[in-house]
């Protein structure tokens, strides 16, 4: 009787659906979903008229819904909680904070595999065969998966196929079965890893008949050899399951038996090869963890990371480049998870890291699930499933492996904490997950490493203020000492004529002297393409960009003008449309001239690239870092990829060009984004044994940002810098949010910006708000820019409040029939 009652109940459940509405939609429980119905699962509702979608359920009330008749949950996807509490929490706080929607949240954090929609395709599972499947079908069942064996149908076709509305349950239960498979028709096919293995021919799965076998082959030690070895691993007689599995051929053959004798027993019928789907991140090879011994100067460092945790949330361990913060990583790590907790280590690239991650596989196995930006949705959603059956424990990744569920964590660390790809810039939530880090850590009640050997001047300050702890590591691993920094003072060399092509004459002597000493050279030069513009000679002229307001970067491999930001492209004019003249030249210069230059001057050298353009492909880094491991290139000449991560013993000079470039640059981080660029690729010169070089072009040797990090003097550095904060009112003093709004029609637009500012300063007079100006790119894909600029006092001011009335203001202007079209992007803290 009692449950009955409670069955007749009626429940409501908020959910949370992926839509850019600032709101929870409520749905009716059906009776028969009252005892299974839990905050966090994922259910199938009908948005709108016509379109079913995949909402988390956030809130179970019994609350009755005033103004409106609530439809049905049409099914509950998850057994399970998909999404727990605390990750609820962090999405409401990121909403909160961030200026967006709970539904962007939800859909940057969940995989798209974890969210099915009335646009998902179906397909059959390429290692499923309906006769050879021993499960159980219902009619409707097999009749779908007849059909699917002849092509892929979308959710609407396959709901018209069977004649029933609501096809969930269908495709849960043949999903559940591994007969099918879902996916986004846009995405990649789910294609499963797979991998030939060894197993027992079944027909002898009995102890009887393998006792035969053993007879005959008792005079061929080795096939016994093998077979003992099988049967010891694979144990088939106590469990016949076992030999489902069977076994890598590697593995049967590890040690000094020959292959041949495995081919015999092939042969014979005894053992046979077959292929099976495998996880992607199961069976991996776990070897013997090695000890990790660590120098005095990190053992102490080690100890004071421990020490400071008693007393601070978060720690800023800031070491020099090569001085070995991955092994105090490791350490750490290891005594999180003996403490039995979660460990999540962020780092900001993960693709340009390979060598840290290989090197964890090796001692943390398949306890360690890896989030990457490069993997595929599949990936994706088995590492968020690994975390949930408690299969991962430790998980190194990227900016989104945030969003993961991860339900007792105790040690977050963020690798590079100054690295601005911790930020996302689009679309929203527009989140640092370094910030957001801290508050994940502030709900599991966990500690935060913040490691970098240029930390940002933000992240310096609280360390300074003792808001975080501090802990240095000045000392480079080993005997290895810092680089050895100088300066080519380009203004001199071009009065004395020395500069070939766009090369001083001293990086390209220590190139000579680097290559013949069987060394290899980095070449830094943060800009892609052949040279940033062509220009007439006669009148001035400069390409443009139809779309946007910036000029076309010439790519001479492909003999054709680009825009970087719309990627427009363009042939080269013959003549200059504005005075006919033919007489047009390239200005400027990126990493395809440089390379080009290279070529000429060491024909005999190994010479890769390593841009955006090198590297589109999936396995794009991975194969020129490979060549270069190896020792088969000689130079390196690339991007700020370049400046990430490697670490590899024979490169012994680094060379960087357009250092003024980047000091130039309009932005009041512009020098801490130097220092970090120009330390961080000159920290890849010389490791080990023997002393790096480093050779900075520049016709300003006398900036002091240059000096600071000729002296590898970080704390001058951030004196300045500091100072220069303070006085300019920047964070950390203030608190910054920036709104662009953007409209195709330039004055729309204008006046948007100019009617926002305008009741910001009414409501907010507190608040320091800059603009309406033009930001440093106008105009982009055809839609034109304009940007407010809001200061807060740090400490003193009411985000909250401020947040409120933004968003108030926002949602005014939206509602006129004028600016209806116009997009208001709200960046807090922008980077
Ligand atoms: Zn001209
Ligand atoms: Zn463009």
């Amino acid at each position: 009787m009692f449950e009955t009652d409670a069955s007749r109940k009626t429940l409501f459940a908020e959910v949370l659906l992926p839509v850019p509405v600032p709101r929870l939609f409520t749905y009716r429980v059906p009776y028969n979903l009252n005892d299974h119905v839990r905050v966090g699962q994922r259910v199938i509702v009908q948005f709108g008229d016509r379109k079913i979608v995949t909402g988390l359920i956030f809130n179970i009330t019994e609350d009755v819904p005033k103004d409106f008749e609530a439809k049905s949950i049409l099914e509950l996807l998850d057994e399970f909680p998909s999404v727990n509490e605390l990750q609820l929490k962090l999405f409401q706080w990121m909403a909160d904070y961030y200026l967006c929607t709970l539904g962007e949240v939800m859909n940057a954090a969940l995989p798209a595999g974890l969210k099915l929609s009335s646009e998902s395709m179906v397909q059959i599972h390429p290692a499923f065969s309906l006769e050879e499947s021993t499960l159980n079908f219902s009619e409707k069942e097999v009749m779908l998966l007849k059909r699917l064996e002849q092509g892929t149908m979308t959710y609407t076709e396959i709901a018209k196929f069977l004649g029933v509305k609501f096809i969930f349950s269908i495709l849960k239960s043949l999903s559940g079965k591994e007969a099918i498979i879902l996916f986004e028709e846009v995405k990649e096919k789910f294609k499963p890893k797979t991998e030939k293995r060894i197993r027992l021919n079944p027909d002898f799965n009995d102890a009887k008949a393998l006792e035969d076998v053993f007879e005959n082959i008792a005079s061929k030690p080795k096939q016994e050899a093998i077979l003992l070895k099988y049967l010891q691993e694979v144990p088939v007689l106590q469990s016949p399951a076992a030999n489902k599995t069977g076994m890598s051929r590697k593995d049967l053959l590890n040690g000094d038996v020959s292959g041949s004798s495995l081919a015999t027993l092939m042969r014979s019928g005894v053992l046979e090869e077959f292929e099976t789907v495998v996880p992607r991140f199961g069976f991996a090879e776990t070897t013997e963890a090695p000890p990790i011994l660590l120098s005095e100067e990190q053992e102490r460092t080690q100890y004071e990371i421990i020490k400071s945790f008693e007393h601070h949330a978060a720690t800023l361990l800031h070491g020099v480049t090569g001085s070995g913060k991955t092994e105090i990583y490791i350490n750490l790590i290891r005594k999180a998870l003996e403490s039995q907790t979660q460990v999540l280590y962020m780092l900001p690239e993960i693709a340009l890291t390979t060598q840290i991650v290989q090197r964890l596989k090796k001692i943390f196995g398949t306890s360690m699930g890896v989030y990457h930006s490069r993997f595929s949705d599949n990936e994706r959603v088995e590492v968020w499933n690994g975390i949930l059956s408690g299969k991962f424990k430790f998980v190194i990744g990227v900016r989104s492996s945030i969003f993961l569920p991860f339900d007792n964590l105790g040690l977050i660390i963020v690798d590079e904490e100054h690295d601005a790809s911790y930020k996302q810039q689009e679309p929203a939530p527009r989140y640092n997950a370094r910030d957001v880090g801290m508050i994940l850590a502030q709900l599991h009640h966990a500690k935060v490493l913040l490691g970098s050997a240029t930390p940002s001047v933000e992240t310096y300050f609280h360390a300074k203020q003792n808001k975080y702890g501090l802990v240095k590591l000045e000392k480079r691993f080993g005997e290895a000492n810092l680089p050895e920094i100088v300066l080519a003072n380009m203004g001199q060399e071009r009065k004395m004529k020395t500069i070939k092509g766009e090369f001083s004459r001293l990086l390209l002597l220590r190139i000579e002297e680097t290559l013949a000493r069987k060394e290899q050279v980095i070449i830094f030069q943060n800009r892609r393409g052949y040279s940033p513009m062509m220009s007439c000679e006669d009148c001035g002229w400069v390409p443009k960009c139809v779309n946007c307001a910036v000029s076309l970067t010439y790519h001479q491999y492909r003999h054709v003008l680009v825009c970087h930001y719309c990627g427009y492209k363009e042939t080269v004019p013959q003549q200059c449309p504005a005075c006919t003249s033919t007489r047009i030249k390239t200005v400027g210069y990126g990493t395809e001239k440089l390379e080009e230059e290279l070529n000429v001057f060491f024909p005999e050298a190994k010479i890769q690239r390593m841009d955006l353009d090198t590297t589109r492909s999936k396995t794009g880094y991975e194969s020129i870092l490979a060549q270069f491991e190896n020792g088969e290139t000689d130079i390196l000449v690339g991007t700020q990829m370049v400046t990430k991560g490697l670490d590899f013993d024979k490169v012994s000079l680094v060379g960087v060009f357009n250092a003024d470039r980047m000091m130039h640059f309009p932005d009041f981080r512009s020098y801490e984004r130097a220092y970090q660029l120009i330390t961080q690729v000159s920290g890849r010169a010389g490791r080990r044994a023997r002393q790096g070089q480093v050779v900075i072009q520049t016709s300003n040797p006398e900036h002091p940002i240059l000096n600071y990090i000729l002296n590898h003097d970080f704390e001058s550095f951030y004196q300045r810098e500091i100072s220069d904060r303070q006085q300019h009112d920047y964070p950390p003093f203030t608190r910054l949010i920036e709104i662009v709004t953007r409209h195709t029609d330039k004055k729309v637009c204008r006046e948007a910006s100019q009617k926002l500012a305008g009741m910001l300063r009414h409501h907010l007079p507190a608040v320091r708000i800059m603009g309406p100006g033009e930001p440093m790119i106008a105009k982009i894909r055809n839609q034109y820019l304009m940007s407010i600029l809001l200061k807060m006092v740090r400490g003193k001011s009411d985000l909250p409040s401020i947040k409120l009335h933004i968003q108030n203001s926002i949602n005014t202007l939206s509602a006129e029939k004028a600016f209806r079209n116009v997009r208001f992007i709200v960046d807090v803290d922008p980077v």
